[in-house]
């Protein structure tokens, strides 16, 4: 028994999915051309198609599982579960309309002409907004519309601006915030929920290890409860003594995002020799 899982075939999900199932140990050939590929080392088989397709793929139970951006969960209203978020592939559905017009707030948009290619995840938005507007459902190259004279507005993904920039947009509203999440169909055999929790076992030891780093320092003794309250570490800090005395390494982990609070604070407390380094697979 394998699972199937569903990956995106090419664009912006395809690095950062292979780049995960490999961090989780899992071996696999991923030559470009593949429509599909066994690992050698886990009972896996992955499936290579356009993320649009995923979510129906999953929810038809072709694939047991898939990862796809939140983006097209919410979109293709599938009956799929959201098992866990990844944290890759951020992106922001956005409004957005010429650079030269003032957006007025969601109100703003009455009476516009909306192209995207996320009309239902649009219509919920302006229909919470309590907004009248027309959808222009449009599939491919969204941010055109406006400059072609197809639409006054689009909603469209956005990670940095630029695309809209060039053609000549701003962007006015935040529609929704997406980033890839792992997708499993609700009726899976026990076999298949076994496969999946070994996986997401896995996926969440990568990603928690991401988010902190294994810290050494000196510290001298007379500092040292101060320290350690500053790296409490997982159960508790390893504190072994130098041969220079009055003086003890530590060791702990600390939260990648409290990293550089934490180092200052250590430093004043006398710390020497701080090296942080990266953790690979963290299980707690
Ligand atoms: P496919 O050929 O598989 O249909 P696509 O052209 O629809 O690919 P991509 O542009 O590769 O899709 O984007 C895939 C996903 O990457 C998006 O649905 C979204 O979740 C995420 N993403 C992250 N940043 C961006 C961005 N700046 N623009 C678009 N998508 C982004
Ligand atoms: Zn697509």
């Amino acid at each position: 028994m394998k699972l199937k899982i569903a990956i995106q075939k090419s664009g912006r999900l395809y690095d950062d999915s292979v780049k995960l199932l490999k961090e989780c140990g899992i071996d696999f050939n991923n030559s470009m051309n593949k429509l599909r590929t066994e690992a050698s080392n886990f009972p896996l088989e992955i499936l290579y198609l356009r993320d649009d397709d995923i979510p129906q793929y999953v929810a038809d139970k072709v694939a047991a599982t898939g990862i796809v951006g939140e983006n097209v969960i919410a979109e293709k209203k599938k009956k799929v579960k959201v098992v866990q978020q990844l944290g890759f592939g951020k992106c922001r559905l956005s409004i957005a309309v010429p650079k030269d017009k003032t957006y007025a707030g969601a109100r703003g948009l009455n009476g516009m002409r909306i192209a995207t290619s996320y009309a239902n995840i649009l219509s919920a938005y302006l229909k919470k907004n309590k907004i009248k507007a027309e959808i222009h459902e449009i599939s491919g190259s969204v941010e055109i519309a406006p400059g072609i004279g197809l639409a006054d507005a689009i909603c469209d993904l956005v990670s940095s601006g630029s695309t809209l920039f060039s053609n000549g947009l701003k962007e006015a509203a935040t529609v929704m915030e997406s980033q890839a999440a792992l997708i499993a169909n609700p009726r899976l055999n026990r076999q298949e929920q076994e496969i999946l929790t070994k996986l997401i076992f896995r996926m969440k030891a990568v990603r928690k290890a991401k988010k902190n780093k294994y810290i050494l320092l000196n510290a001298p003794d007379k500092n040292l409860n101060k320290i350690l309250t500053l790296i409490p570490g997982m159960k508790s800090p390893t504190i072994l003594p130098l041969a220079e005395k009055g003086w003890c390494s530590v060791h702990s982990v600390i939260m990648e995002e409290e990293f550089w609070d934490v180092i200052e604070k250590l430093k004043d407390y006398g710390a020497q020799g701080i090296l942080v380094v990266p953790i690979e697979k963290m299980v707690i």
